[in-house]
């Protein structure tokens, strides 16, 4: 049985789901080498989460965080993570 893999996203704007506290973030960069989707970005001493729209909700930076910095919510609409096969 063949499998077609894909991945759809939602158009609008997700909004700010995923948030840094800044006091506790150590800027270790472990969030943006993790994230397969380009999101992390330097801000400083801090790394900010500039490019929601492409997350794909895979938990990796929320997960890696060691300083538990990171708030990770519901985008709105979600991000559109659809797995298809046929
Ligand atoms: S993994 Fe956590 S502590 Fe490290 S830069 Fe990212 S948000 Fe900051
Ligand atoms: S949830 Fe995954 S895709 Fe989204 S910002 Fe974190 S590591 Fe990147």
């Amino acid at each position: 049985m063949e499998f077609e893999m894909k991945i759809d996203y939602y158009s609008g704007d997700p909004g700010e789901f995923i948030k840094v506290i800044e006091e506790k973030c150590t800027g270790c960069g472990q969030c943006a080498k993790f994230c397969t989707r380009d999101v992390w970005e330097a801000d400083g001493k801090i790394y900010r989460p500039i490019n929601l729209k492409d997350c794909v909700e895979c938990g990796a930076c929320w997960n890696i965080c060691t300083a538990d910095a990171i708030i990770f919510g519901d985008p709105k609409g979600g991000t559109g993570v659809r797995f298809t096969h046929g």
